[in-house]
């Protein structure tokens, strides 16, 4: 390469680190239109880079997600939709956020833990102890006496603070873990008995009965569908059994000719009673009475309590094992465990959520009708303003696949028109929400009070586009 190589808009001299954006004659036309041929006029993708603000924001983002945004204006540049100077503009203007695909949403369908919009918020404090467990952190180091401790020491003495009656307590990552770990540890090759009341799937095809039988276990279904009988237990428990399971069926209910004994009637039958709660109070919720916590399920004799620490906890995914030390702790040494095991990240946010103040969880489920009436009543007053189709009505609110299958609670949202519903979901922050009897429903129980603003701006900006 003795001579300077002239190609698509750049020219660049040998031994030299960058390259010169040259300006071509753009209005040359070419034979057969007034066009001119926009893949001469493409800068080199370096050049673009060279701008300063990409500069840092490959400092920010990393270089590949910046080169990425180039390489799609350039595309732009080479079809002739858009002017060559102009490549670096949008190449800023199209950057991501963060380095992370994950978006921030407003969650406004009235689904408290919406599985597809990650179940749970944390709270600031949780958010907060995230943030802080994200360096180096002591989370197996005695920082007194300088050597190794036991990792999540912690969050583990704060669980069985909140749960009177657990002996024990384990964390895994997530419920599914919690069951499989079970079967693991308790009941590998042997008999687990189980409701055929129970027998649950808890969506995208995931059916626990599977998981329990992939995990080693040799199910004894008892009982039919709407109705299962003390006695059909008793029935079934013989030498082979390992463990009486009781499942929660979080996402639906069995209404009419039922029959299910209590657990304390379970109890009796003296073999070991898993109760997988699924949902996750720790304690009973008034607000919920038909829930079924920890610590109630504990007091009825459960030998073993799982759950789902970001359903109603309200914290970051992770599944929680309470109860008899012999089994928590035949569980936690078991091998596997150590596959199952949460991250440091996860520690931090559980421990703040249950010694914390209150998960925005909680609070959404605790949020009186009328303060959220009070909140759409404002919105509705700026959005009128602005001439926006907006109505303030009543709706219901539901906990979702967390739990509490046909409960409804009161609450208020805003009405708009349909055309709505698409154009925030491709907003900043992108705003979720229902369409119901061809309206645009945004449900106030499950934003937080906090993201109004937020959610004012997206519905503004919006209407300009409908
Ligand atoms: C949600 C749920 C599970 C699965 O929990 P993950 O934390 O999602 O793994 C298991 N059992 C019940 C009853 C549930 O509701």
């Amino acid at each position: 390469m003795a001579l300077p190589v002239f190609k698509t808009g750049v020219i660049r001299h040998p031994g030299q680190a960058g390259s010169i954006p040259v300006r071509l004659r753009h209005n040359l036309p070419y034979p057969g239109g007034a066009m001119t041929d926009p893949r001469r006029a493409t800068p080199r993708v370096d050049a673009v880079l060279a701008d300063p603000r990409l500069v840092a924001a490959a400092e920010r983002l990393g270089p590949g997600l910046v080169r990425a945004a180039v390489a799609r204006a350039l595309d732009q540049v080479r079809s002739g939709r858009l002017p060559a100077e102009a490549a670096a503009d949008v190449a800023v203007a199209t950057l991501p956020a963060s380095a992370a695909g994950l978006r921030r949403v407003l969650n406004a369908t009235g689904v408290i833990v919406h599985t597809n919009l990650g179940r749970s918020a944390l709270s600031p404090a949780a958010v907060a102890a995230v943030t802080d467990a994200a360096g180096y952190t002591d989370v197996e180091f005695d920082l007194s006496s300088g050597v190794r401790a036991k990792r999540g020491t912690e969050v583990l003495g704060a669980l069985r603070a909140a749960v009177p009656g657990a002996e024990a307590v384990h964390v895994v990552n997530n419920n599914a873990a919690a069951l499989a770990l079970t079967v693991f540890a308790l009941a590998a090759g042997r008999e687990v008995v189980v409701s055929r009341g129970e027998l649950i799937e808890i969506g995208d095809g995931f059916r626990i009965p599977e998981l329990l039988t992939a995990a080693g276990a040799v199910l004894r279904e008892v009982g039919t569908t709407n109705r299962t009988r003390l006695a059909d237990y008793a029935e079934a428990i013989g030498p082979e059994t390992a463990l009486v399971m009781r499942l929660h069926p979080s996402n639906y209910r069995v209404s009419g000719f039922t029959a299910a004994p209590t657990l304390a009637e379970l109890v009796s039958l003296d073999v070991p009673v898993v109760y997988d709660i699924g949902s996750g109070l720790l304690a009973p919720e008034p607000l919920l009475p038909d829930e079924p916590d920890a610590a109630s399920a504990l007091a009825a004799g459960a030998a073993l309590v799982t759950a789902s620490a970001d359903k109603l906890l309200g914290g970051p995914q992770a599944g929680l094992i309470f109860g008899r030390t012999d089994l928590v702790t035949r569980m936690a040494r078991h091998p596997l465990a150590r596959a199952l095991r949460v991250d440091k990240l996860t520690l931090a946010a559980l421990e703040a959520t249950v010694s914390g103040p209150l998960p925005p969880t909680t609070v959404s489920l605790r949020t009186p009708v009328a303060a959220l009436r009070d909140r759409a009543q404002r919105l509705s007053a700026v959005l009128a303003e602005a001439g926006i189709d907006v109505e303030v009505v009543d709706t219901g609110s539901t906990v979702g696949g967390g739990g509490a299958p046909g409960v409804v609670l009161p609450s208020v949202g805003l009405s708009l028109p349909t055309g709505y519903a698409a154009l925030l979901r491709q907003g900043d922050p992108p705003v979720v929400g229902r369409v119901s009897a061809g309206r645009c429903l945004l449900d106030l129980r499950t934003v937080p009070p906090q993201a109004d603003e937020d959610l004012l701006t997206a519905l503004l900006s919006a209407a300009k586009q409908h």
